[in-house]
C-alpha cells in the first residue's frame, strides 16, 4: 500500500507508521463527519415538526433551531429573533441581510 518510496530513510518504518496513523486519524475525524448524516436525518425527525426544511437539507447545521430562533431566508443562517429584520414574502430575513 505504502507507494511513498522517494525519500529512502532509516527510519523508514517509523515514518509510514506514523503517516499511517495520520491516515486512520484523519480517516475517523471524515468517518464522524459520515456518521453525522444520521445524526442530521435524525434530528429532523422531532426538530421543527410541521417545518418545511426541502430547501434548508444542504445546511451543515448541527445545532437545532430554537424557540427563539429563526432561520434567514436570504443567508440560511440561524439567527436569534432579536436579529430578525422583518419578512420577506413570509419569509423571516435577518438584519444583515436586510440592510
Ligand atoms: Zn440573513
Amino acid at each position: 500500500m505504502a507507494t511513498d518510496y522517494d525519500a529512502p530513510r532509516k527510519n523508514e518504518e517509523d515514518i509510514s507508521e506514523d503517516s499511517i496513523q495520520e491516515l486512520q486519524t484523519r480517516r475517523s475525524d471524515k468517518s464522524s463527519g459520515v456518521v453525522d448524516e444520521d445524526e442530521t436525518e435524525a434530528a429532523e425527525g422531532f426538530e421543527l415538526p410541521g417545518a418545511d426544511l426541502s430547501g434548508e437539507e444542504l445546511s451543515v447545521r448541527v445545532l437545532p433551531r430554537q424557540a427563539d430562533e429563526f432561520t434567514c431566508s436570504s443567508c440560511f443562517l440561524v439567527h436569534h429573533r432579536s436579529q430578525l429584520a422583518g419578512e420577506k414574502n413570509g419569509q423571516p430575513i435577518c438584519t444583515e441581510c436586510a440592510a
